[in-house]
């Protein structure tokens, strides 16, 4: 199944995608793409249902996140061999783990807002992992009845606040708007194989970056299982498992992202997500 929420941002309404490609309307099912529906239940009882019956949405309505109760956003850094490389950091010995903040998710096609005076924004195509049932001290052969499903991720981030201000990145990685996640959340039982999902991005048009989940470092279930020794992963809790090469600070010589800039990217299996850079209104809230 492939879970979506659509509507004005803060007014999501839960739906799905049917085998056409059409999005229908879950509303009279449920009350929000929650733990309640992509958990095991939730799923087992949604698969009773003909999608064919359900109303169609008319238009082509807003996307936001797929679902709800984030409590935590994860990520991996340097998990591709190539990307270590071109980042100039030694290839890690054990998973790299950081934070993004919740208030820096957003709708897959929603802007992404520069803050001001930044001049490093930069892209990560990434796959994203939903835990769907509750992972404490989980083996790596089981770490994967704990996943929900996947979703497609753009681990935007500002390179100068990640990396010229001290030694943690979490500066540079949860502004507001870093975080663009869906079109969908997919579940585990679409996607045969975890480790072989294509994954690309380009800017304005120009391909940036091509991988496939085969070469990451960690894995997704040795990620779930390392990570369920140090905390408890909730239903909902989303996890970024780092990016293939191709991102910006990489290149020679470096390309960042401008006000006006396009990003797509893009999986078969997950769908895509097109986000047009602005600048953030320097104002307090
Ligand atoms: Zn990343």
């Amino acid at each position: 199944m492939k879970f979506v929420r659509y509507g004005r941002a803060g007014l999501e309404q839960p739906g799905l995608i049917d085998a056409q490609g059409r999005l229908r309307s879950l509303s009279a099912q449920v009350r929000d793409i929650d733990a309640s529906v992509f958990g095991p239940t939730g799923q087992r009882a949604l698969r009773q249902l003909d999608p064919e019956q359900l109303p169609l949405v008319p238009g082509r309505p807003r996307l936001g996140v797929p679902f709800v109760g984030i409590s935590k956003f994860i990520a991996i850094g340097l998990n591709y061999r190539d990307h270590a490389n071109e980042a100039h950091m030694a290839i890690p010995t054990s998973p790299i783990v950081f934070n993004k903040w919740t208030t820096c998710l957003s709708g897959p096609n929603d802007a992404v807002l520069r803050p001001p005076g930044t001049h490093k924004l930069d892209w990560e195509v990434e796959l994203g992992v939903v835990i769907g049932r509750e992972a404490r001290f989980v083996r790596e052969a089981d770490a994967l009845k704990h996943v929900a499903g996947y979703c497609l991720v753009n681990d935007v981030s500002e390179r100068a606040y990640q990396l010229e201000l001290g030694s943690q990145w979490g500066l540079g990685k949860g502004c507001d708007t870093f975080g663009p996640v869906g079109p969908w959340l997919v579940t585990r039982d679409a996607i045969a194989d975890p480790q072989d999902i294509d994954l690309w991005l380009e800017v304005n048009g120009e391909r940036m970056q091509t991988g496939n989940t085969r070469d990451m470092i960690f894995g997704v279930a040795y990620l779930v299982a390392y990570l369920s020794r140090y905390m408890t992963l909730r239903p909902g809790d989303l996890i970024a498992t780092g990016t293939p090469p191709g991102v910006g600070m990489g290149r020679k010589p470096p390309r960042y992202l401008q006000p006006g800039d396009v990003v797509t990217l893009g999986s078969p299996q997950l769908g895509t997500q097109r986000q047009t850079i602005r600048s953030a209104p320097q104002r307090p809230v």
